[in-house]
């Protein structure tokens, strides 16, 4: 099995990747359960794994962006090393991982942006009726830079935090409608990817959720300085566990991003955290460098809430 899954998730990271690697996990681990959040734009079931069935839940969420897909393996990779350990009974980090999973309920969605992560690895897909208008929005057959989802719209500027704001900035950004990154989208939530997680989060209250993207090796909390002490406390704890920086957004990253959406409008703790060092996309092959980075924080981030 750890053979298997590491040839998947060091190679072309797409939606079939995802899949066989999400199957792979939960035929081994039983305890794992797996779930579908909702259909992307194009139909795709969007996955969504669930470890223990205590009352505090924690959301782990990647790969919002296409072209940092490479978000979902590290979160397969994660999943695996943690119900691995459950199995054998060890501790890591101190910390004893079955009494975490009593009180506690980590949700995953390895791959949010399911469309888009296949359109950075795959291309606009030949045949589809949106292939014409992807390569028209996109202005290019090379989707590699692809971040949007199968609609132009970028996911992580399409919550309800600070949305007029930054409609009104789009166009000064250059953005005038759907295209490869940065299109907010005509509403908050319009996207079906961005709505079925939002009413997860309304419904499910979460104690904290936290958000992978690459790259810059930085972590952000809502509001940045203006978060709530409690909050901006976690967030530097998190930073210094991963040696990352803790920082504040600036420009168009400030707004109609998840982790706003969670502290300022449902009171969630919400982390982002820029995985990495380089230009989008960070080579697969970076996967482990990247996961010896932000394990300690993965294991530790339910504990803290
Ligand atoms: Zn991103």
């Amino acid at each position: 099995m750890q053979t298997e899954l590491k040839e998947i998730l060091g190679g072309r990271f797409n939606y079939a990747a995802l899949m066989q690697g999400v199957r792979i996990l939960s035929d081994c681990y039983p305890f794992l359960q797996f779930s579908y959040l909702t259909e992307s734009v194009m139909g795709k079931g969007i996955p969504m794994l669930r470890l223990g069935e205590g009352e505090k839940e924690l959301y782990y969420i990647g790969t919002h962006h296409g072209a940092e897909r490479i978000t979902g393996a590290l979160l397969l990779r994660f999943l695996q090393e943690f119900c691995e350990l459950v199995v054998r009974g060890y501790p890591v980090f101190g910390m004893n991982l079955a009494y975490i999973l009593k009180s506690r309920s980590l949700f995953f969605i390895p791959v949010l942006n399911v469309d888009g992560a296949d359109i950075a690895a795959n291309g606009a897909p030949r045949g589809s009726l949106l292939y014409a208008r992807l390569v028209k929005m996109n202005g290019s057959e090379d989707f590699t830079l692809w971040q949007a989802n199968a609609r132009g719209v970028d996911l992580n500027h399409n919550y309800d935090a600070g949305f007029a704001e930054y409609k009104r900035l789009e166009p000064s950004f250059g953005i005038t409608g759907g295209g490869p990154t940065r299109f907010s989208g005509e509403a908050p939530e319009s996207e079906p990817e961005t709505g079925a997680l939002c009413n997860y989060l309304r419904f499910n209250r979460p104690r904290a959720v936290l958000t992978l993207h690459t790259q810059g090796q930085e972590i952000y909390c809502s509001g940045g300085d203006k978060c709530p002490l409690r909050v901006k406390t976690a967030a530097q704890r998190l930073a210094k566990l991963t040696g990352y920086k803790f920082a504040v957004p600036d420009g168009a990253a400030a707004y109609g991003g998840l982790t706003d959406f969670c502290m300022q409008k449902l009171g969630i703790p919400a982390f982002t955290f820029e995985c990495g060092k380089g230009k989008n996309p960070l080579p697969q092959s970076d996967l482990p460098l990247l996961y010896a980075e932000i394990k300690e924080a993965l294991f530790t981030f339910p504990t803290m809430f």
